[in-house]
């Protein structure tokens, strides 16, 4: 569940700095989004993952930040079991 809500967070923020990059090259497809509201999207998609992951990605037992291993299966510093 931990590790699929992380999943879903990292596929959504890909997507929107991708569409914004996409945006970005082609700015006939939307011709209202001026750059500075493409660059403020990303901008806050990244922090808001940034937000969800240091929420989410945390030892329920010991509440350490699990760091980049999405497939971690114990946790380093309790090694309490993830799932
Ligand atoms: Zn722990």
């Amino acid at each position: 569940m931990r590790q699929k809500r992380q999943i879903v967070a990292i596929t959504a923020a890909m997507f929107i700095v991708l569409l914004g990059a996409v945006l970005h090259k082609r700015p006939d497809l939307l011709g209202a989004f001026s750059r500075d509201a493409l660059f403020g999207m990303q901008a806050v998609s990244i922090a808001a993952f940034i937000g969800f992951s240091a929420y989410n990605w945390r030892c329920p037992n010991c509440g350490k930040h699990l760091g980049g291993d999405l497939h971690r299966q114990h946790c380093g510093k309790c090694n309490a079991r993830l799932r």
